[in-house]
């Protein structure tokens, strides 16, 4: 296989697009440091580029949103910057038409699908949590719930029933929600049979992959139909696949989620644990904490049909992006970011039968680990380290430390190739 070495202007070059998500914030300062100085100089993509900047959702009235995902549909494999999901607040600061929803929830609605988070496990950094000794990688069901909802408030006595009217003109069936005495809030929530299932195989696909035991937590004591239909779905595909169960030798567990998240704590981890959508987004976001740090937390959605989307599972570091607009130093950790961008080309490469791409993936990958264990690491990560690193790492100095051994490792003809 050919040898590598931007110096001498070779670059890898991929036969199919990724389709790119640029954001907001700290992460959109971040996302050009890292094209510009790690994907850039070493590979040429082909790359459908959306620009999901706040004030580009803004103008072109979030479709600019739509046609990303409709892209993803196109070409498989997309890759996102992190993005703001407004509040009254960023309505007010942005000037906005009106506040944009998430564009990972419309992302989800279109794609359907799962999102797995997985930590990524650096040596010298370690979990907070003193039981958790490998990776425990969530399953997140990516559609409906209380993230394609109707909501409505209620001002004054009233009732609030559900009604379902049946398309082919059987009586409507309904039941009341609650017969309201004076003002409160109310929800219409739903999922499908169809997208829990493929829920489910993406989890077992995932699991049996992995090697993994399944975990899935939800609450049907208490939603006897709701949360029950899922179980039951979650437990018929997991029939289906008895067999590769037995031969993975791995173990499929139903429990309650508070049960769940008590024994999640103690264990050493090593397991997949499939959420339902807002146990997911939250559950995530303890484990990442858990582990380290957001900042080494990677995202994919899984739909269906087979299509990914990387990007990292932290937002778009306000805080620190308000310092950078002051002039101030910041010590953003690129790592998941850099992450979502490996994970993309590494798909591409495996669906376009292009070995090259792989191994930058993984080049790239080992040069950002190889970086934190070599005591070179942004604030967030230098003060739990192990031993502690003293000076942490600025934005840029950890993405020009990353570079310089990425360069060796390509300049060494990416001896792995
Ligand atoms: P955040 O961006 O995840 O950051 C929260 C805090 O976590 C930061 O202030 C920082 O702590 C730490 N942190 C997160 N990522 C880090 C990194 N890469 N390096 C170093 N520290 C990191 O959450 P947020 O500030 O609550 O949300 C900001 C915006 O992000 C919101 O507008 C929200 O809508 C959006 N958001 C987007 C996504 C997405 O697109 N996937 C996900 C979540 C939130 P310190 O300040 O202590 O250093
Ligand atoms: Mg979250």
């Amino acid at each position: 296989m050919a040898a590598l070495s931007p110096g001498n202007g070779t670059k890898i070059v991929a036969k199919n697009p990724i389709v790119e998500m640029d954001g907001d914030e700290m992460t959109r300062v971040v996302w050009a440091m890292v094209k510009q100085q790690l994907i850039e100089p070493f590979v040429q993509l082909k790359l459908e580029s959306y620009d999901l900047y706040l004030p580009n959702r803004d103008k072109t009235d979030d479709q600019v949103t739509v046609q990303a995902a409709e892209a993803i549909k196109k070409y498989g494999v997309g890759v996102k910057c992190a993005t703001i999901t407004p509040d009254a607040a960023r309505v007010k600061e942005y000037n906005l038409k009106k506040a944009w929803p998430s564009p990972n929830g419309t992302i989800r609605a279109i794609l359907d699908g799962t999102v797995f988070r997985k930590p990524i496990v650096v040596r010298n950094i370690p979990p907070m949590v003193r039981s958790w000794q490998k990776p425990i990688i969530i399953g997140r069901h990516a559609y409906g719930d209380m993230y394609k909802t109707a909501e409505m408030a209620i001002p004054a006595p009233g009732k609030v029933e559900l009604v379902y009217t049946p398309a082919d003109g059987s009586p409507a069936q309904r039941a009341l929600i609650h017969d309201f005495k004076g003002s409160g809030v109310t929800r219409g929530v739903h999922n499908l049979d169809s997208s829990i299932r493929s829920f489910a195989q993406t989890c077992i696909r995932y699991a049996l992959s992995e090697k993994m035991d399944l975990w899935f937590g939800a609450k049907d004591t208490i939603s006897k139909i709701y949360h029950g239909d899922f179980k039951r779905l979650f437990a018929e595909e997991v029939e289906k696949r008895k067999a590769d169960f037995e031969k993975a030798g791995i173990t499929y567990t139903y429990m309650l989620i508070d049960d769940a998240v008590a024994r999640a704590v103690r264990h050493p981890g090593g397991f997949m644990w499939a959420c339902m959508n807002y146990d997911g987004d939250v559950m995530s976001d303890m484990v990442a904490s858990g582990f380290g740090s957001l900042g080494l937390m990677t995202s994919v959605l899984v739909s269906p049909e087979g299509h990914y989307e990387y990007e990292a599972a932290h937002g778009t570091v306000q805080k620190h992006y308000y310092q950078h607009q002051k002039g101030e130093t910041t010590s953003t950790n690129s790592t998941a970011t850099i992450f979502a961008w490996t994970g993309a080309i590494r798909k591409r490469g495996e669906r376009d039968g292009t070995p090259e791409l792989v191994a930058f993936a993984k080049a790239l990958e080992e040069s950002v680990i190889e970086t934190i264990e070599g005591g070179i690491a942004t604030k967030d990560l230098a003060s739990i380290s192990q031993p502690p690193i003293q000076r942490p790492a600025t934005t840029e100095g950890f993405i020009n430390a990353i570079a310089e051994r990425l360069t060796q490792k390509v300049g060494a003809g990416l001896a792995m190739l």
